[in-house]
């Protein structure tokens, strides 16, 4: 019984790779430098699997930026216009790499970056293949080869990872003629055989190939394709072991086509769906050896041994020792790397640590597994009981339950979630109080978060600024955007956000049931990395979270301020989450939570509050047939949180980055007064969705892209407002920018602004001519 982990994540667990690499771009060390900071990472990565035993140890899941793109330059799928930034600028095949991924502006140069995606369901994004019809590859980057080399020398022989043919061609995208991308699997598997002819060479005896569209839903096509290329595969190295990976969802109807692959090993997430082990089990042929991701490998969860052991020993039992292996359910590169580098016992308490694995640890759980399942029966008691210790703790503690709120969440009603009067009677009411003109502006929350106001923060929690200072600090900086709103003339003005640090890390921390890490850092893309909070219990809301700053802005102005919370999918999608209970449980906790401040922010004077939810759609499940479930939840705990208030109190929502046309119907289901999204840089074609579903309440398409410091101009502004009004009905529209402004800098933001209220009052001008 072998043991092995997917993949362990490559930003160094002081996030080193993310610092050499911008430190690298911004020219402030050489690329030796660089490669060094690499080299060192991937050796103590190996050192420490290799240390707990691990039989398996994977290469090639490293990246410099993203696998996907580690992959592109592998096969040479190299779109032509990055071909100048090695034939003009003389640039390193690293450089090249940088410029797809980020775009390469010198020189006269002005390369734009490949697209980025997510990647499954994760908060890991990749950089989307371009392929075009008829593509040539050939074997370019020999990053794959080299790495398995560099472990050699270590004397190790690990386990390459490469993405799977089929994945990789459907994780792409068609660009120019039209054709079928995995028409191309003709001329990328031959590449694909040369590869593994070079690592054979090399000594390489174990192949992982990620394929984790074979738990998707596929077509036939693909399944075609998938039975092709493993049986080329085979003829070609039969006594390779190739094992290839699934996982984020079940097998389903796929498992006869997977197991029916002529390959050494199968592996299945267990986490996510250990349902399909005994079908998988079941239809296993004899030789077929299975991969058992039992060990959690995108929560911060540890691993529940007793649970594990079973299933293990289940398997054992009808496939017999020799076909098992134990690993994580996925890479270990959506996990945090080292849960021994958190000792701040203020906020993350032993008991809670005590209930945590990052990847380092649950590298040594599989190893641990291993050891338990195969001992006699003395072996490892101490630690099987000091884990089932932790978990009787975890289950029963108090820190966890909070009957008040469990009961509150099992009260709830359809009623709750509905509001008062349907949006038509709402939509009198609101104009009755809020008096609005036509094409009402506003903005989307924050506004630049400046060094200063960073700076601030920093030294109030360094305690070198008093809190009484800091938040002096922070009303100054308020009340000079609410005069500056009111100045240029914004409708409805928000009070700037300059009290948060991150949209959702700014309620976790005010929420019971939350704990933040120091390092606990995950990759989101490149250099970036997020640092979820930890969901440990039940939520509620000790006391009110925003309400102060809010009617502090309001008191400043007799216009209408906005108040603004994040709302609970949000919260939840963006959050490590207990797993030991369903995700709708603990969406619900959350959204009574925002309902709370939502009826408080009412109660203290403010009659417009938004709720963001910019993260609905990414937690849209992977396989269709599921979506419906989620959004019925979901949907239903965004509207709990907001149907609380008198009709007259309008809710906005917002969101950004998704596309909306295949959910809808189950936004216009959100029942928002208001909704604010982003749609500038496809020119309004998001609004298609809303226009064709005949969407019934007030829409603001974002009018400029709040992702670039360029300064929109009037014109462009009002041209995207008629092309909406000419599709919606105009006291349907808002004006508005794409998404908050925190990362831009004031001064764009000012001229911006001014631009967009002059668009928004030659529209209505346009309607007082027409009307005389
Ligand atoms: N209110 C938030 C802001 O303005 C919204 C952020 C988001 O949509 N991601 O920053
Ligand atoms: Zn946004």
């Amino acid at each position: 019984m072998q043991t092995h982990i997917l993949g362990y994540p490559r930003i160094g667990s002081q996030r080193e790779l993310k610092k050499a690499s911008e430190n690298y771009w911004a020219d402030k060390i050489t690329l030796k430098e660089l490669l060094e900071t690499a080299a060192s990472i991937r050796k103590g990565n190996w050192e420490l699997q290799r240390a707990a035993g691990i039989n398996l140890i994977p290469s090639n899941d490293f990246s410099f930026y993203d696998q996907v793109l580690d992959m592109t330059m592998v096969v040479n799928a190299i779109p032509e216009r990055y071909h100048d930034v090695i034939l003009k600028e003389g640039k390193t095949e690293l450089d090249l790499y940088f410029a797809m991924a980020r775009g390469y502006q010198k020189n006269g140069l002005d390369i734009t970056a490949m697209e980025m995606t997510k990647w499954f369901d994760t908060n890991y994004h990749y950089i989307v293949p371009e392929f075009t019809k008829n593509q040539k590859f050939k074997l370019f980057s020999s990053k794959i080869i080299d790495e398995f080399k560099e472990a050699k020398r270590e004397g190790i022989i690990t386990k390459p990872v490469i993405i799977g043919p089929v994945s990789f061609l459907l994780l792409g995208k068609e660009k120019g003629e039209d054709f079928n991308r995995l028409d191309l699997i003709d001329s990328l598997l031959p590449v694909y055989l040369e590869l593994l002819t070079q690592l054979v060479a090399q000594g390489a005896e174990w192949i992982q190939f990620d394929e984790p569209y074979l738990a998707l839903d596929i077509d036939e096509q693909a399944k075609a394709t998938y039975a092709k290329v493993y049986k080329a595969i085979h003829q070609h190295f039969p006594k390779l072991n190739t094992l290839v990976a699934t996982y984020f969802e079940g097998l389903r109807s796929n498992v006869d086509l997977a197991v029916s692959l002529p390959v050494k090993a199968l592996h299945i997430d267990l986490v996510r769906a250990p349902e399909q082990l005994i079908s998988v089990l079941h239809k296993a042929p004899i030789d077929l050896t299975i991969s058992l991701g039992v060990v959690d490998g995108r929560n911060i969860w540890k691993n529940n041994f007793s649970e594990s052991i079973e299933i293990i020993k289940m398997a054992i039992n009808q496939i017999g020792e020799d076909k098992v292996m134990i690993g994580t359910s996925c890479s270990l590169l959506h996990s945090p790397c080292d849960l021994d580098h958190e000792n701040k016992e203020e906020t993350l308490t032993p008991i809670i640590k005590s209930w945590l694995a990052f990847a380092k640890q649950k590298v040594e759980e599989v190893a641990q597994l291993k050891k338990l399942v195969l001992g006699n029966a003395t072996t490892g008691l101490e630690e099987l009981s000091a884990n089932k210790h932790a978990h009787e703790i975890r289950q029963n503690s108090s820190l966890i339950h909070n009957a008040d709120v469990k009961k509150r969440v099992s009260n709830i009603i359809e009623s709750d979630a509905r509001r008062g009067s349907k949006f038509e009677a709402r939509k009198v009411a609101q104009q009755q109080v809020l008096n609005l003109p036509l094409y009402p502006t506003t903005t989307i929350g924050s506004f630049p978060q400046t060094k200063e106001v960073r700076s601030w923060r920093s030294q109030f929690k360094k305690g070198s600024i008093s809190e009484k200072e800091y938040n002096e600090l922070l009303a100054e900086e308020t009340s000079r955007a609410i005069e500056w709103q009111e100045n240029i003339g914004l409708d409805v003005l928000v009070h700037g956000e300059f009290e948060r640090n991150d949209m959702v890390e700014y309620f976790g921390e005010q929420l019971q049931g939350f704990v933040f890490t120091q390092n606990g850092w995950v990759q989101s893309y490149g250099s970036r990395c997020v640092k979820p909070p930890i969901i440990y219990g039940d939520v509620s809301r000790p006391e009110a979270m925003t309400v102060k700053w809010s009617t502090y802005a309001q008191e400043l102005t007799d216009k209408l301020v906005k108040g603004m919370l994040t709302g609970p999918v949000t919260i939840l999608q963006w959050s490590f989450v207990r797993n030991d209970q369903p995700r709708s449980v603990t969406c619900n906790q959350i959204a009574l939570a925002i309902r709370d401040e939502v009826e408080d922010l009412e109660d203290a004077g403010i009659k417009v509050i938004q709720i963001d939810e910019p993260a609905i759609r990414e937690g849209l499940p992977l396989r269709e047939s599921d979506w419906k479930e989620y959004l019925d939840w979901a949907i239903k705990a965004f509207r709990l949180s907001s149907s609380g208030v008198k009709d007259e109190t309008q809710i906005h929502t917002h969101m950004c980055y998704s596309e909306f046309n295949d959910i809808i119907e189950s936004i216009a289901d959100m029942d928002a007064d208001v909704i604010t999204i982003e749609c500038s840089r496809s020119q309004m074609e998001l609004l298609d969705a809303f226009v064709q579903f005949n969407y019934p309440n007030d829409i603001g398409p974002g009018v400029y892209d709040i992702h670039s410091p360029r300064v929109p101009n009037k014109s462009e502004m009002e041209e995207l407002l008629i092309k909406a009004k000419n599709v919606l009905p105009e006291g349907q529209l808002w004006v508005n920018p794409d998404c908050g402004l925190k990362t831009r800098g004031w001064e764009e933001t000012r001229k911006a602004l001014v631009e967009m209220v002059s668009a928004a009052q030659a529209m209505r001008e346009k309607v007082a001519a027409s009307v005389e």
